[in-house]
């Protein structure tokens, strides 16, 4: 099969599959959230980089969504406790962010499992809001997590924050593709480029009379 036809196929399955699943189970935009967007950072906590973004959401009155690595948590559980206790909402991430080519839909509920007990240990309450590594999920694994009454998030605008150098290229980015209301956007937390972007980015959502808020279960 042409990686055309490929690519058309897997993007009918997507729909499908988006059409058929309750909004509580798979989701990567939030309908009817009127002014908000969802700003998600992955791949921490990070020791330097976490909580200086943590000090600028604060600064701002801006809350967010962090996908947190299991095994970083149990690295820094005082940044993912300053998470929860500033009013964001903390996620989890699998908990050795493993290549998701590589994890058996088994694996993946293992880690879950550990992750959601390290959370426990940790008094951060019970974790409902789930992301996969690379955004990247087969079915049996969507229903393991369904089963775990875990919500899947992905995201429907994706910053590539990663391959930027400079904060600039971010902050330019989203002007020229600015965020609507009720979208997820991915960023990371374990670089140093979205802590030094995020001033700016939040003043553009607040020019343009948006709030950037922490995803709950209501929103889904
Ligand atoms: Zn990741």
């Amino acid at each position: 099969m042409e990686i055309a036809q490929k690519n058309r196929l897997r993007q009918a399955v997507r729909r499908a599959l988006f059409g058929l699943l309750p909004s509580w189970a798979l989701t990567e935009r939030v309908e009817n959230a009127d002014r908000a967007v969802f700003l998600t950072f992955d791949d921490g906590p990070h020791p330097e980089h976490t909580p200086k973004l943590l000090d600028e959401l604060a600064r701002y009155g801006a809350k967010a969504t962090f996908f947190a690595v299991g095994g970083r948590i149990a690295e820094h559980p005082e940044i993912a406790r300053r998470i929860v206790a500033e009013g964001h909402t903390l996620g989890h991430h699998s908990y050795h962010h493993t290549d998701p080519s590589h994890t058996t839909a088994a694996q993946l509920a293992e880690e879950i499992e550990k992750t959601l007990a390290l959370a426990k240990e940790h008094g951060l309450g019970v974790l409902r809001f789930f992301r996969p590594p690379h955004g990247k999920l087969t079915a049996g694994k969507l229903g393991r997590l369904m089963r775990s009454r875990q919500s899947t998030v992905l995201w429907n605008v994706d910053t590539k924050d990663y391959s930027c150098d400079h904060e600039w290229e971010i902050i330019a980015w989203l002007e020229r593709n600015p965020l609507r209301p009720g979208d997820i956007a991915l960023m990371h937390d374990n670089h140093a480029v979205a802590p030094r972007a995020i001033g700016a980015v939040l003043e553009q959502l607040q020019s343009s009379g948006l709030e950037a808020k922490a995803l709950t279960i209501d929103h889904l």
